[in-house]
């Protein structure tokens, strides 16, 4: 729709406008990252190809031009004799015509109204609010104990106690800390969507401990006494090797995080696997309306793609671009689809974004969390994870390509 109609973070007219950022993080294969660009570069990925081309120094990240990257992908587009561009707001979907939706983290009013019509009024959500997400296999489990409030048999959540002098280290660490602070068009109302854990603190020094880090209903099996606070971990999956710090959304940078949260007794050697943020994004409930073929429940002619699925970040939200594509000419050809296999990058994506045993469903990035862990000792996992993910992807390029015939 743009530039008749722009939106509050685009500046240009250019189709994969890099609204921030110009990085496209680590391209190294044994990081989630990178394993995500190998998958895509599979996939003759045409943003890759073009961050290739126009890419500038920036150590072991995928960095590029950002004006150079949207002007040559505009530039291979338009050559494209099969499509056509038509720059206008779209209002409104028909489920009789083959659609990919693909409207991003800032879809238009007017398309957010149909898109809550289709997925019946509720599954449509504004803001991010993101807690940080642990690897379990990084918590202290010598100072962590599982238990839930008045429930200390219950396994359910995981909970960091604190002694009076290490919450007020920790309060004024969090008060000290360096905050990104919100794009203009985000500022209205932004609060209303989840109030931060430093904005609790600014309230006053006490105000977390009788908030989000009350101890009460807790006692510590190794103390016998009740902490002065406490951090709660609740498991992100049912496997349980991740969790997220219940509460603790945060507008905090991403290098404040890590200081200030190990600071929390047992994380002292946490390993995010996705840190903290508030931030304006469209996205569907994608475990409650979206298929493994992101067509909307309902309506095979509808599908999704890009950020609006649930999958957050640039490469994530191009990836989904690629399997909507590849299924929605599946689904032209009367064929069956089967999205890659949990044990690959775009696969695991796939998977997170569509598990109904979610119960609270927030946008991720790519990362081995989300990925299949094999079962195999833990020196030897990386590694069996990779050849396997190796390994099933091109098979499921195999199957696609046999299918073709
Ligand atoms: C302020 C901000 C900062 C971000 N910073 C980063 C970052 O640093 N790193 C990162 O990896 N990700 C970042 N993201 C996320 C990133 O923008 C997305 O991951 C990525 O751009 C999503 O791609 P997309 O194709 O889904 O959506 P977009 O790139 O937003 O493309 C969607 C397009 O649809 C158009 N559109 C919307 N509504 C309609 C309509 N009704 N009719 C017709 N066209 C419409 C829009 O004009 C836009 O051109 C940021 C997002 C925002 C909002």
């Amino acid at each position: 729709m743009r530039p008749s109609f722009m939106t509050p973070a685009h500046k240009t007219p250019y189709l994969a406008e890099l609204v921030c950022s110009n990085s496209f993080k680590g391209d190294d294969p044994s990081t989630a990252h990178g394993l995500l660009k190998k998958e895509m570069g599979q996939l003759n990925s045409l943003v890759l190809k073009i961050a290739d081309q126009t890419k500038v120094p920036a150590g072991k990240a995928l960095a590029v031009d950002r004006d150079l990257f949207a002007r040559q992908i505009t530039k291979e587009i338009e050559s494209l004799p099969l499509i056509s561009i038509i720059r206008e707001e779209v209002h409104e979907i028909d489920p009789n015509i083959p659609t990919i939706i693909a409207t991003g983290p800032l879809t238009s009013d007017s398309l957010v109204q149909n898109l809550q019509n289709l997925t019946n009024g509720n599954n449509l959500f504004f803001y991010d609010a993101i807690a940080p997400i642990i690897d379990a296999e990084s918590i202290d489990m010598d100072k962590a104990f599982f238990g839930s409030r008045w429930a200390p048999e219950s396994a359910d959540y995981l909970n960091c106690p604190m002694t009076k002098q290490e919450y007020y280290a920790f309060v004024d660490a969090l008060l000290a800390a360096d905050e990104v602070s919100p794009h203009e068009f985000e500022a209205k109302n932004f609060f209303e969507a989840c109030l931060p854990i430093e904005v609790i603190a600014k309230r006053g020094r006490d105000s977390l401990a009788f908030g989000p880090m009350r101890p009460i209903g807790f006692i510590d099996p190794k103390t016998g006494t009740r902490p002065f606070a406490i951090v709660q971990l609740r498991k992100e999956n049912l496997k349980g090797d991740a969790y997220n710090m219940v509460g603790f959304q945060t507008r905090l940078t991403y290098s404040s995080q890590e200081k200030v949260f190990r600071m929390i007794p047992g994380l002292e050697s946490a390993n995010f696997l996705h840190l903290g943020s508030i931030h304006r994004n469209t996205f569907l409930d994608s475990p409650r309306v979206l298929n493994n073929d992101l067509s909307l429940i309902g309506y095979p002619n509808i599908k999704l793609a890009g950020q609006i699925t649930g999958v957050e970040g640039y490469m994530e939200s191009a990836a989904m671009g690629i399997i909507a594509g590849i299924a929605m000419l599946v689904h032209l050809k009367n064929l069956s689809f089967d999205s890659p296999p949990p044990t690959t990058a775009i696969g695991a994506l796939i998977n997170y974004i569509t598990d109904s045993t979610l119960k609270k469903f927030q946008p991720m990035n790519i990362n081995f969390g989300i990925m299949e862990s094999p079962d195999v000792p833990k020196h030897l996992r990386k590694k069996v994870l990779l050849e396997r993910e190796n390994l099933d992807f091109s098979k499921w390029i195999d199957s696609l390509s046999s299918s073709d015939e």
